[in-house]
Parts: structure tokens; sequence; C-alpha cells
């Protein structure tokens, strides 16, 4: 969609071909059968950093769309709160120390030992690196509240993965974003829409601009005629042809195309990358109470399987639900996500009533469990290999999609930048100087002088 937005706006007539009836891809929402309501497949979070999610909202015209806050809510078993945020009195990188220092949720060592890290994540760390986050970890002495409470809980739930399948580099990628470049890189945004409302506003974008957008049209094959320069795109319900193509898949999506396109020098390279990727799943519960549980719009559970509490019904009042409608979050977490609808249910349940006592109190109206077990990509040590440019082995075709080498982990910041990568790729071979790549946001205080170049 980012691609397709950007080509449009240069002036180029753009086709976007969809397997589903709407877009969105993995962060869609739908009406779902069981509670008669429309959900998201699952709370998408983007933060400040998300240079280039930001301006494709600027561009179809939805970022007034997002509800944005620099607070984060611990909360231990038995409700327990500790506020994590910005204070405006000091400077980037030690903005969030004053609530850090003051939480309950960690101890002092588990502090100093956090301090440790996040002095040692600024140094340049290389991209290289075959250590693993665990590992790291126990090198830097990490303790075990430290570990399960932040780096478990927050960072390796952020790249959705278990510690010892992340590279390095990309935690101190999200520690550096979210904590230290500045306050604004750091704050959380989610929709206060559903998210094919969300995004389904790139279709009159692209409308709008002379673009047509194929819904429920499976792209099966390609084939490039050198003689016309010229694609032929076939689909289950016929063939469109281009003068350049932008294959946006997902890696598994990409590996069942891969045997139908035109044979290339560089195409069993790509092969053996797109091998290399494997999925993590993520699961959410979605609750309907008679009553109001919490004023709080979201807060991180700690010590539970359950992670992320997000009040729908604060985050969307246009729901009107007259109780209300909670969602929480398991990242990374095969085990939830091998249970079935009411153990699942009953167990998330269970959990936040030790946060909420509530909801004992309360009926629950209705619920429904969703799994995503192909939500994202893992990125443990030496993925970078594995993650092609958006050059593709054939002619006039770019490859977009999250999983391309973009330097983000599996989130929609990463499926923007690599569709504003293979525009300016596509501009630039056809002689067009525009280009649509956000660039980073400026690290602030003294980051500016801190700042770190891997
Ligand atoms: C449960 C869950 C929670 C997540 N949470 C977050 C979060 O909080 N923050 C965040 O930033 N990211 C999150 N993500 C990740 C984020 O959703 C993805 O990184 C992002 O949506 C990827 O976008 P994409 O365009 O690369 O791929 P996709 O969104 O997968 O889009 C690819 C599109 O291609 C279509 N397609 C597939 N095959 C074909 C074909 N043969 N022909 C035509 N069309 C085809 C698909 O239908 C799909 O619409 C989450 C993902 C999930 C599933």
């Amino acid at each position: 969609m980012s691609a397709a937005c950007a080509l449009a706006e240069a002036g180029y007539r753009v086709q976007l071909v969809e397997r589903r009836g709407y877009l969105g891809g993995r962060a869609s929402s739908y009406l779902h059968p069981g509670v008669n309501e429309v959900i998201d497949n699952c709370q998408h979070v983007l933060f400040g950093c998300c240079t280039n999610l930001l301006s494709f909202y600027g561009r179809i015209g939805v970022e007034k769309k997002i509800h944005w806050t620099s607070e984060m809510t611990m909360i231990e078993p038995g409700g327990r709160r500790s506020q994590l945020g910005p204070s405006s009195w000091l400077p980037a990188p030690l903005h969030g120390t004053p609530k850090l220092l003051s939480s309950t949720a960690f101890t002092t060592a588990d502090k100093l030992a956090l301090a440790r890290a996040f002095q040692a994540m600024m140094k340049p760390i290389p991209l290289d690196t075959t250590e693993s986050l665990a590992d790291w970890l126990r090198r830097h002495k990490q303790t075990p509240g430290a570990i399960e409470r932040f780096w478990r809980l927050v960072i390796a739930s952020a790249l959705n993965a278990d510690l010892d399948a992340i590279a390095v580099p990309y935690a101190a990628k999200v520690i550096r974003e979210l904590f230290m470049n500045s306050a604004r890189a750091g704050a959380m945004g989610m929709s206060s829409v559903p998210l094919s409302e969300l995004y389904g506003s790139a279709k009159g974008f692209l409308e709008e601009r002379g673009a047509t957008v194929h819904f429920n049209t499976n792209v099966e094959s390609a084939e490039w005629d050198e003689a016309v320069a010229q694609w032929s795109i076939h689909t289950r319900t016929g063939t469109l042809v281009s003068e350049f193509l932008v294959i946006a898949l997902p890696f598994e999506a990409m590996q069942k195309l891969l045997p139908h396109m035109p044979p290339a020098a560089h195409g069993e390279e790509l092969a053996r990358q797109v091998d290399a990727f494997t999925h993590w799943p993520i699961c959410s519960v979605h609750l309907w109470f008679d009553r109001p549980i919490t004023d709080l719009p979201h807060a991180v559970l700690l010590d539970r399987e359950i992670h992320w509490m997000y009040n729908k019904s604060v985050l969307q009042p246009w729901r009107r639900h007259r109780g209300s409608y909670l969602e929480l979050v398991q990242s990374a977490s095969r085990a939830f996500a091998a249970r079935d609808r009411n153990q699942a249910i009953d167990q998330a349940l269970a959990e936040l009533s030790e946060f909420f006592p509530q909801v004992k109190e309360a009926k629950l109206e209705k619920a429904a469990l969703i799994k995503e077990v192909r939500a994202t990509f893992g990125v443990p040590p030496g993925i970078d290999n594995a993650r092609p440019t958006a050059r593709s082995p054939w002619p006039n075709c770019f490859l977009a999609g999250d999983w391309i080498a973009t330097g983000w982990p599996s989130t929609m910041e990463s499926a923007a930048r690599s569709g504003h990568i293979a525009a300016d790729e596509l501009c630039a071979l056809s002689g067009d100087t525009r280009t649509f790549l956000a660039p980073d946001l400026k690290p602030q205080g003294l980051m500016k002088i801190l700042a770190v170049s891997s």
C-alpha cells in the first residue's frame, strides 16, 4: 500500500492486486461472527519513531486517527502499579530515568542492571554478531527481575520472539528508539478506528489518482516479455499487464510464488534467503464485560502469560458499549497458541482478575480468541544475511514487505518503509528523482552527541 500510494502520487498509473476482499493484510479488522463485533486481528501499536508509517498515514489522511500516549503502566499481580514514561525536565537519554527509578516493579538491583545494559546498548554493536540477546543479557549480568519484567515482557514481546532467538542489534534498536533517542520517538500510538477502516483509506487515495484496486485477486505467476519490456501478471481471474512490478508479499507467499516467476540469475539466492525465515505467533483474547473494569487505556501485565491489556472502550469510544471491551495480547507464546478456545479464555480471565479484582464481580458477556500463528518473522542472529534488498532478480521488478532489508523488525513501519524504498528504486530506474523514504527522527538532548551508528 505504501509503495502503491507513493507511486500514484508520483503520477504512475497503479494497479494494486490483493488476494483478500479488503486492505490491511496482517493489520486488519473484520466482523467476527461469534461476537457480532468488528474487531482487529490484534491490537497494533506504532511509535513516534515510525517515520515511514506516519508519512504513509499522512499521505492517505489518517494521521489524526491515532491515539497517542507517552505513559506505560506496569501492573503486578495484586494490582500494584508503576508508571514508565518521559519526564520533560531531563534531556534524552535520561528522560525516562526518574520514573524508572521510582518504579516499584523493579528492585534496586534490577534498576542498576537495566542502567548498565542501557549504557552498553549505546555502544556500537556489530551487525553480524552471532550472540543472542539471552547470551548478551547473561554477559551483562541482568537480574531475574530485569530479565522477566523488562527484557522478556517489553523487548522480547516488541520483537515477538524468545530472548535466545533475538539478534542483539534488533534489541538495541528497540531500546534506542523507544527509550533513549527522544520522548517523541518513544510515544506509543494506537488506531482509534478498526484497522481495515484505517488502511481502507488507501483505496480512496489510490482511486482518486486513477489507480485500480483489484480485490479477491490472487497472483499466481508472472512473466517478463523482454521484447516489449512488459510484465504479465497471471491471477485466478485474469491477466494484468504492466511496465513495472512491485511484489509486496509476506515471505511465505513469496516462497509459493517463486517457482512461478521467470528464471533469473539470482533467483536461487532469493529462494535460499526466503527459506531462512520463520514465523512467531501472537494471540489475542477479546472480552466484553457488563461493566467498566478499568479507566486505564492500556497496561503491561507482569509475571503472567497475558502481557498487554488494551481497553478498547477507552481507545475506541465510538463503540459505545455500555460495559467494557478489553483486548489481552500474548506475544511470542507458542504454548498459549497451542491452547483451545475455552482454555485460553479461562486462563486469560483468571489472570486478568489478579490485576483487576473487578473482573470477579463482572459478568462476561462474550469473548473471542484470535490466534495468528504467522504473525511476524523472527529476527535471530544472522537474519540480516537473509533479508533481500528491494532490487529483485528480475528486470523492472522490486521487492517490498516487512521482511526485506529495512533494518526494522517485523512491523508496520518495516512494511511502510519497504514500500517507500521500492518506490524510490522504481522512480530512480525510470529517471524520476522523486524520493519517498522518510528520514529517521533526529536524536534529541545528549543523544545528539552520544548517538551511535549501529
Ligand atoms: C497478531 C499480530 C500483531 C501484530 N502487532 C503489531 C504491532 O503491534 N505493531 C506493528 O508495527 N506490527 C505488528 N504486527 C506486524 C504487522 O502486522 C506486519 O509487520 C505488517 O502488517 C506487514 O505488512 P506487509 O505489507 O509486509 O505484509 P502483509 O500485511 O502480510 O500484507 C501482504 C498482503 O499480500 C496479500 N497476498 C498474499 N499473497 C498474495 C497473492 N498471491 N496475491 C495477491 N495478494 C496476496 C495478503 O492478503 C496481504 O494483504 C502484528 C502482526 C500480527 C499478525
